[in-house]
């Protein structure tokens, strides 16, 4: 979500006539995309904004900028501000598509704005420009906000209620950056699974959506994030395994095995009715993978609360897992829970979680070896010279031995070897 909104504001500044700088010392704009989604995002951001300072001193043109989530925060552009006097703009993740405006003005003006919205404008936010940086990979937003309210998580407080937005103007997008070329198209949203319920028309809903767009001619993949577990439906999995377009590597995250965290995290499922998914999942598409998120250590997780997470992991066997170490949110539920777990103890929970998600992963990833797969190539390795990385339908990465001609290309790779999370392979010349 991020990386894409990123794209978008990198979009405002190609259109405006600026070009990316190769290092911060030469950029005329700075911008911050800022996460708040723990603690130790927002420190980072802090260290990073303090450290421009004296460059900024020194070069009093240079425009700053702090959006995303963390100066959606309430107060917290405040707050930026006084310890951060030579901020330049100030905008939050509910008005992104008025960067333009303020930048124009702030060029103008030479005054510092800041300018936080309560509502965003959908329709000026589809006509942005968007600048795609992630060469055979197009993110698309299908909606925005969440609902859900999960009592750890400050989405719901900075991102705003769940806007879906017109399923005509998706299927335009998905079309034409497949038309473009793009061949791996994710869906975004916070929960997916709730695409359509703010729209009067009980014929937009998520896997219509996803009909929709396997519907598109082309050579692609799609796949989506975050499918909240109280809400995906058989309909959607019996789409998807009846789908040419649609990846078989579902993100279901399940964020904590014990049915008494699950409710003091208000997600509205139990892992009986996780595990029936999963189950009704591998019936329909059986060669499907599951990835999820985890939190450790959320306010009265026991050992034995903590035990039901490992064996849920366990018997899911987990494609990967994406771990966090619970983190306070000011003005979420959790946050004023008053059995608070010692970081000590989250850290050997979350490292104990991590050791057995590995010998999972290492397990699944052997069983491909021999076999040959599909694999689309999506970039050169940063790792070594004439390796080519890529991905399988399920979302495992792949690295074999290849030039940069075959990026963006389907090709036949023969598994060799594994190795924990990733694969290596070689062309099948067959
Ligand atoms: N909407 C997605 C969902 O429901 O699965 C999640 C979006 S959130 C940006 C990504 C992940 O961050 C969550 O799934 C959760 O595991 C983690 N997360 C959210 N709030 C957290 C917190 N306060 N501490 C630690 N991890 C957190
Ligand atoms: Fe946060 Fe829950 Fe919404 Fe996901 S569904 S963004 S975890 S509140």
């Amino acid at each position: 979500m991020n990386v894409h909104e990123s794209e978008k504001l990198a979009g405002v500044l190609e259109s405006k006539g600026y070009s990316v700088a190769t290092s911060v010392e030469e950029a005329d704009v700075i911008v911050f995309n800022t996460c708040a989604i723990r603690e130790s995002a927002e420190q980072k951001i802090m260290g990073n904004i303090g450290a421009l300072k004296s460059m900024k001193a020194r070069h009093k043109d240079k425009i700053i900028a702090i959006c995303g989530c963390m100066s959606q925060e309430e107060g917290m552009p405040e707050k930026l501000k006084a310890k951060f006097p030579f901020i330049d703009i100030i905008f939050g993740t509910l008005n992104i598509e008025d960067f333009a405006e303020l930048l124009d003005k702030r060029v103008k003006e030479k005054k510092s704005i800041i300018q936080i919205a309560s509502k965003s404008n959908i329709k000026k936010r589809d006509s942005m420009h968007v600048y795609r940086t992630s060469g055979v990979n197009a993110w698309v937003n299908i909606m925005y906000g969440c609902n859900n309210f999960c009592t750890y998580c400050i989405v719901p407080y900075v991102r705003g209620r769940e806007i879906s937005r017109d399923i005509e103007v998706i299927v335009k997008e998905v079309a034409e950056l497949v038309g473009l070329g793009y061949k791996q198209i994710t869906l975004l949203g916070q929960n997916v699974n709730s695409y359509g319920n703010d729209i009067d028309d009980p014929s937009v809903n998520f896997a219509n959506l996803l009909r929709r767009i396997d519907a598109i001619d082309g050579q692609f993949w799609v796949r989506f994030m975050s499918s909240h577990p109280k809400d995906i439906s058989h309909e959607v999995i019996d789409v998807i395994a009846n789908s040419k377009h649609i990846c078989h590597g579902l993100h279901l995250p399940v964020q904590s095995g014990s049915n008494e965290i699950l409710r003091k995290m208000n997600r509205h499922y139990t892992r009986e009715k996780y595990f029936s998914i999963i189950d009704y999942a591998r019936k329909k598409i059986p060669d499907i993978e599951f990835t999820t998120d985890i939190i450790v250590g959320f306010p009265g997780e026991t050992k034995q609360d903590y035990n039901d997470t490992l064996d849920l992991v366990q018997k899911v066997g987990y494609q990967n897992i994406f771990a966090f170490m619970y983190s306070r949110r000011t003005g979420t539920v959790a946050d004023k829970m008053s059995d608070q777990i010692p970081i000590n103890i989250k850290r050997k929970r979350i490292k104990k979680l991590l050791d057995l998600e590995r010998d999972i992963a290492s397990d699944i990833s052997e069983k491909y070896v021999g076999k040959v797969l599909k694999v689309l190539v999506e970039d050169v390795s940063p790792k070594a010279e004439g390796v080519m990385i890529g991905s399988l339908n399920s979302g495992k990465a792949v690295s074999f031995y290849g030039d940069k001609s075959l990026q963006g290309r389907f090709v036949d790779i023969k598994i060799t070897k594994s190795k924990l999370t990733t694969l290596f392979g070689e062309l099948d010349k067959k």
